[in-house]
């Protein structure tokens, strides 16, 4: 295969990078010796998913952490496998992703943490902890004297909260402009935006607010890239903590994410965090293959164009949708959510049910039981499972962007025979 001869280039050329890179050390050839027998190409590896009974899928659905994210483009998935060969001192790793990751990234500081709700943890401990050191043995059961409350919009409340409340604070729901001014006192620590969720209140408003009083704010942007300007504009507009996945868009491995922000606190949030010891972030571990990774994550998508990948992905729903055209009462639809995540063109293919006998829901189960296995985005056939995709019975959401080329057309033939079957 093209990629697999492309892969192993990439591993020998980075191969004769560390060689080279190694022979000063000590003036001894030691690390380079030992480098060099390890320059050798990879192994070929044994198909765990075959030895376990694990049947990979075709993902059309989207950036959904149960069906693994996202996959990572060769170059990132080539520099994990690079930095595998080598120990190196974790510390000085963490310190060395983090600065050229701010310098990228247009930020003050920068944290590789081990997901975005790994981040919501060690930001929130960074501001409960910061000027504190003993506080980052006491949190979350000892919060005697620690500022424990966050202020958040009631529309914010969402599937991360838990990831804050364990740091030992409590949330103070908001719902006006008015209110938030009113929610500050002296155990403010900090407040918390949801990107993607209702804004009543809006993002300048609400980091204004907050500093008047002196308290950082945080976002969570988890899934909101594209667009790659995203990367900047938050920390840009003044929220001082602010996380992204760094498996989703950024198609980084799964178990990354990026932590972003003020000086102070990327440093206190470094020191609540793995490798540290009794720390609430020590089993948040991330290893250096998932920092390496991430970083050329950061870099893959720092060269791509929006214009460009949107393009493409309108490309591959329209692909599918022709592939549609002769099936009876079949509608299609190209979709972006209005709201900040998942904001990428989506199929939207609606039917006339008293033709097509079929609900959405069944469909979706069909292409997931079929051969190959294909799994459609969750909005298909009920409530709109992510905020802003539509839903309905007779709905059904193809996720394109996670599609691997060629499977765009895989996805448009079973879809056809599966509605086609169901024509009464
Ligand atoms: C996915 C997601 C997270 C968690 O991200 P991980 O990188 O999987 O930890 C947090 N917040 C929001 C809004 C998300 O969409």
């Amino acid at each position: 295969m093209a990629g697999t001869i492309s892969r192993r280039k990439l591993l020998r050329t980075g191969g004769q990078a560390i060689i080279a890179g190694s022979v000063a050390v000590g003036g001894t050839p030691f690390l380079a010796a030992r480098s060099s027998s390890k320059s050798k190409l990879p192994a070929e590896g044994v198909d765990y998913y075959q030895k376990l009974g694990v049947t990979p899928l075709i993902n059309a659905a989207g950036t959904y952490t149960v069906l693994t994210a996202s996959i990572m483009p060769d170059e990132v998935q080539a520099a994990v496998a690079l930095a595998a060969k080598n120990p190196v001192n974790l510390n000085e790793l963490h310190d060395a992703a983090g600065a050229y990751l701010a310098k990228r990234l247009r930020c003050e500081a920068a944290l590789v943490t081990a997901g975005a709700a790994a981040a919501l943890v060690v930001g929130t401990a960074a501001c409960v902890t910061l000027g504190n050191e003993s506080a980052i043995l006491n949190i979350p059961t000892d919060m005697n004297g620690l500022k424990n409350e966050v202020i958040v919009q009631k529309s914010h409340r969402y599937g991360y909260d838990h990831a804050i409340r364990n740091c030992g604070v409590h949330f103070v729901e908001v719902g006006t402009l008015d209110q938030y001014e009113q929610a500050f006192n002296d155990r403010t620590v900090m407040t918390h935006f949801f990107n993607a969720g209702e804004d009543h209140i809006s993002r300048e408003d609400w980091v204004r607010v907050a500093h008047k009083h002196g308290v950082p704010c945080f976002n969570d942007a988890a899934a909101d890239v594209p667009p790659i300007s995203n990367l900047w504009n938050y920390t840009q507009m003044g929220f001082d903590l602010v996380t992204f996945s760094g498996g989703k868009g950024l198609r980084g491995p799964q178990c990354t994410g990026l932590l972003l922000g003020r000086k102070d606190l990327i440093a206190a949030a470094r020191k609540n965090n793995s490798p540290n010891s009794n720390t609430i972030g020590r089993g948040l571990k991330v290893a250096k293959e998932e920092i390496v990774g991430l970083v050329a994550a950061v870099d893959w998508f720092l060269s791509q164009d929006d214009a460009v990948r949107e393009a493409e992905y309108r490309k591959r729903a329209e692909r599918i949708a022709g592939q549609l055209k002769t099936t009876a009462t079949v509608q299609t639809q190209i979709f972006v959510p209005p709201v900040a995540a998942n904001h990428v063109p989506h199929l939207l293919i609606t039917y006339d049910q008293n033709r097509i006998k079929i609900t959405g829901a069944e469909v979706m189960e069909k292409m997931r039981h079929g051969n190959p296995r294909i799994e459609l985005n969750p909005s298909t056939g009920g409530d709109p499972a992510s905020a802003g995709l539509p839903g309905g019975p007779n709905t059904i959401v193809v996720g394109v962007w996670m599609l691997q080329p060629g499977e765009d057309l895989i996805v448009a033939k079973r879809l056809r025979e599966v509605l086609q079957a169901a024509i009464g």
